[in-house]
């Protein structure tokens, strides 16, 4: 059985003592052994990933980054590696997340060469897919999603070192949720398609991410192939991301 993996993006919001705040009420709430039913991962911008570490260091919660570049070092103005990420405290980090696919022009190709980047480093990587309204009102959604999980799952992937997030980009902070027949069928095809990716497909955790909350998030987290929550905006108020953990 598939452990659940609630994640918090919390993109680029919180200063370091709010971040700190927040994850250390999310500490204290897990302990130090992780709840048999889900683990629970916190994502801060990179400038807190260290002080957000430290805050959890004494508890079963884990802390990833957003986004890393594929090189371990190098004239890269802006960037960091996956290196830098685990040096300072990270285990996990989201690769192509829509933001970065749109706002930074990433390719599949491109976060491929991240994903690689993150299992070189150690870290889980969390490869995010997921169709635009448009490709999904033209019927597109699954050849999309599809085509994004060829292009970006990296060579080696396994259920030890990679997780895989739908997230369909009309979902994310719109308070809009596929119906959960669509969530199922798209994890179901997601999980058909890592047959031909990965070794052991039935074995890796599906995410799914898009307007998650506390109201949603047993009916969703029900079905058969999802396997825990990519949480935005629920996922920076601590009751509100705990109870969506809960509902595993
Ligand atoms: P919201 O939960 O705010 O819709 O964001 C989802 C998301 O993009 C998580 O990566």
């Amino acid at each position: 059985a598939r452990r659940y993996l609630i994640a918090g993006n919390w993109k680029m919001h919180c200063r370091r003592s709010d971040g700190a705040a927040l994850a250390a009420d999310l500490a204290a709430r897990v302990g130090l052994t992780a709840d048999p039913r889900f683990d629970l991962l916190v994502c801060p911008p990179a400038t807190i990933i260290s002080p957000v570490a430290q805050s959890v260091a004494r508890s079963a919660v884990a802390v990833g980054g957003q986004d890393c570049h594929a090189q371990v070092q190098g004239a890269h103005t802006g960037d960091i590696a996956a290196e830098m990420l685990a040096d300072a405290g990270a285990s996990f980090v989201i690769v192509g997340h829509s933001e970065r696919r749109t706002n930074h022009g990433e390719s599949s190709a491109t976060i491929k060469g991240k994903a690689t980047a993150a299992l070189r480093a150690g870290l889980t990587a969390i490869i995010c897919v997921g169709e635009t309204e448009a490709q999904r009102d033209a019927g597109h959604a699954e050849s999309v999603v599809a085509e994004q999980l060829t292009g970006s799952i990296p060579d080696g992937a396994t259920a030890s070192n990679s997780v895989i997030a739908y997230e369909p980009v009309w979902a994310i902070g719109t308070g809009r949720t596929p119906t959960l027949t669509d969530i199922a069928a798209m994890h179901g095809m997601i999980r058909e398609k890592l047959s031909g990716l990965v070794a052991d497909p039935d074995a890796v955790r599906i995410l799914y991410g898009g307007s998650v909350k506390p109201s949603n998030a047993a009916e969703i987290l029900g079905l058969a192939d999802v396997d825990g929550a990519l949480v935005g905006g629920a996922s920076l108020k601590a009751d509100d991301f705990w109870a969506i953990a809960q509902a595993c």
